[in-house]
C-alpha cells in the first residue's frame, strides 16, 4: 500500500533501526505491558522526533510526524498510542518555545528530552465519564515557590516508562477562584505513585494505568497558565496542541488498520472490487490526515484548522471501522480462528472513538462552526 510505503520510509529515515528491531517480534508480545517497543523507541532517538534540530532533535514537521505515527501504529498499536501521547506533549512544548509566553525554561526541557531520550506522559483524562479533558478535578494549591498538586489521572499512557508528566490541573488561588493550569512534573518528584487501571487486553502495551499525585511540589516556572480566549474555550497553544493530538492519534489507528488491510490485500482473497474497497478506504483515511498535516506545516494554526482536523478525524474513525471489517472478512474465519492478531486489530480499529473529544461532545461545536461561529470545545 503506497501510503504505508511512505510511512515506513519516514520511520526508517527519522528513527533508524526501530522497525528492524521490532518487525519480527510477535504482535501479542509488542501489545503486552513490558514489551520491547518503548525501549526500542528510546534507543532510536524517538523522544526527539518533534524537537527542532537546533535543540538536538529530528525536527519532524506535521507531515513527517503523521507518517511516522502511521508506521508505528502498524508495527505496534500500543507503541503508537503511547508515543502519540509523548509527541503531543512535545509538540505543545515546541509551540510554547516559539511563542511569546515562553519563560526560557521550555527550550531547556525540549533539549533535555532529545538529548537524554526522555519520555513525556500526557495526563489529562481522569476517569470521570462525561468530563471534558480541560475540566480537571486534580487540584493545585499555592505553596512556597510554587504549587502542591494532588489528585488522580487515568488512563495515563506511559505510566511506567515516563520521565516527565504534563498534567492538566485546577489552580486554586488564595481567594478560592480556580483557573486551568498545565503542570510539568518530573516523575522522580516525591508524591507520585501508580495503580493498575487498564484491564483490557488491547493496547495494554501503552501502559495506560492510573497515576496518583499526592502533594507533589511543582515550581512556579513549571506551572503553565493558558490564557483562554473568549469564544473558543481554548488558547492558541492549546489549539495547536489539540490539532497535533488529533493528527497523531488518527494516524496511529490508521496504521493499525492498514496492517490488517495489507494482510488482506496480500492474501488475495475475494473479488478485486472487495480488495479495492479496503485499499481505497485506508488510502482515503491516510489522505485526510496528510492533507491536514500539510496545512499545519504551512501554518499558522488556529481555530479553523482545529475544525479541519476534527472533521478529518471523525471521517477517518468511520473509514477505519469499515475497512477493518472488510479486511477481516476477506481474510476469513480460519485466519481469525488460528491467531489472536485479527481479533486484536479489529478491537483496536474501534478505539480511535475513545480519544477526546468524543464525537458526541463536539457535534454541536462543529455544526456551529459550519454556520460561521468559532469552534468552541466544552
Ligand atoms: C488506548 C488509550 C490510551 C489513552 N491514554 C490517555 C492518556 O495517556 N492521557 C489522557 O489524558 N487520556 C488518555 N486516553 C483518553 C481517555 O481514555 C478518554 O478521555 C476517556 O476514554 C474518556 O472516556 P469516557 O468513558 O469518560 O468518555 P465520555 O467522555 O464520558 O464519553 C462517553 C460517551 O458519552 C458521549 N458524550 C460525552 N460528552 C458528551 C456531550 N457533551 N454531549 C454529547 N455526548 C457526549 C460521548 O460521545 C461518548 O459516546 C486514552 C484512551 C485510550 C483509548
Amino acid at each position: 500500500m503506497r501510503g504505508m510505503d511512505t510511512a515506513r520510509e519516514a520511520l526508517d529515515t527519522l528513527l533508524p533501526g526501530l522497525a528492524p528491531t521490532l518487525s519480527d517480534v510477535p504482535l501479542q508480545v509488542l501489545e503486552s505491558p513490558g514489551g520491547p517497543g518503548l525501549d526500542a523507541f528510546r534507543k532510536s532517538g524517538g523522544p526527539g522526533l518533534l524537537v527542532p534540530g537546533a535543540y538536538g532533535g529530528a525536527g519532524a514537521g506535521a507531515l513527517r510526524a503523521t507518517r511516522v505515527s502511521r508506521a508505528l501504529g502498524a508495527l505496534s498499536p500500543s507503541l503508537g498510542v503511547a508515543t502519540a501521547m509523548h509527541n503531543f506533549s512535545v509538540a505543545s512544548l515546541v509551540a510554547l518555545v516559539a511563542s511569546a509566553d515562553a519563560s526560557g525554561l521550555e527550550w531547556m526541557l525540549i533539549e533535555g528530552i532529545a538529548r537524554d531520550r526522555l519520555l513525556v506522559a500526557s495526563a489529562f483524562a481522569e476517569g470521570r465519564p462525561g468530563a471534558g479533558i480541560l475540566d480537571s478535578a486534580v487540584k493545585a494549591r499555592p505553596a512556597e515557590g510554587g504549587w502542591l498538586v494532588s489528585g488522580s489521572k487515568k488512563p495515563c499512557s506511559l505510566s511506567q516508562s515516563m520521565d516527565l508528566i504534563t498534567a492538566s490541573v485546577a489552580l486554586t488561588g488564595a481567594d478560592g477562584t480556580t483557573e486551568l493550569g498545565v503542570a510539568l512534573v518530573p516523575t522522580a518528584s516525591p508524591g507520585i505513585t501508580r495503580r493498575p487501571f487498564w484491564g483490557a487486553p488491547f493496547l495494554a502495551g501503552a501502559e495506560s494505568d492510573e497515576v496518583v499525585l499526592t502533594d507533589v511540589h511543582v515550581p512556579t516556572e513549571l506551572m503553565l497558565r493558558p490564557q483562554v480566549e473568549l469564544g473558543t474555550g481554548l488558547d492558541t497553544l492549546q489549539t495547536i496542541g489539540f490539532v497535533w493530538f488529533e493528527l497523531l492519534v488518527t494516524s496511529v489507528y490508521t496504521g493499525a488498520v492498514a496492517r490488517l488491510a495489507e494482510s488482506a490485500l496480500d492474501a488475495g482473497k475475494g473479488s478485486a472490487t472487495d480488495r479495492a474497497a479496503v485499499l481505497t478506504q485506508v488510502e482515503a483515511a491516510i489522505a485526510l490526515a496528510e492533507n491536514t498535516a500539510r496545512v499545519v506545516d504551512a501554518g499558522p494554526v488556529g481555530n479553523d484548522e482545529l475544525a479541519m482536523v476534527l472533521t478529518a478525524r471523525y471521517a477517518v474513525q468511520e473509514l477505519l471501522v469499515s475497512a477493518a471489517d472488510r479486511a477481516a472478512e476477506l481474510l476469513g474465519g480460519l485466519a481469525f480462528a488460528t491467531s489472536c492478531d485479527i481479533g486484536h486489530l479489529l478491537a483496536v480499529s474501534r478505539a480511535l472513538a475513545f480519544h477526546p473529544p468524543s464525537r458526541g461532545s463536539s457535534a454541536q461545536a462543529l455544526l456551529d462552526h459550519h454556520a460561521g461561529a468559532p469552534l468552541r470545545l466544552a
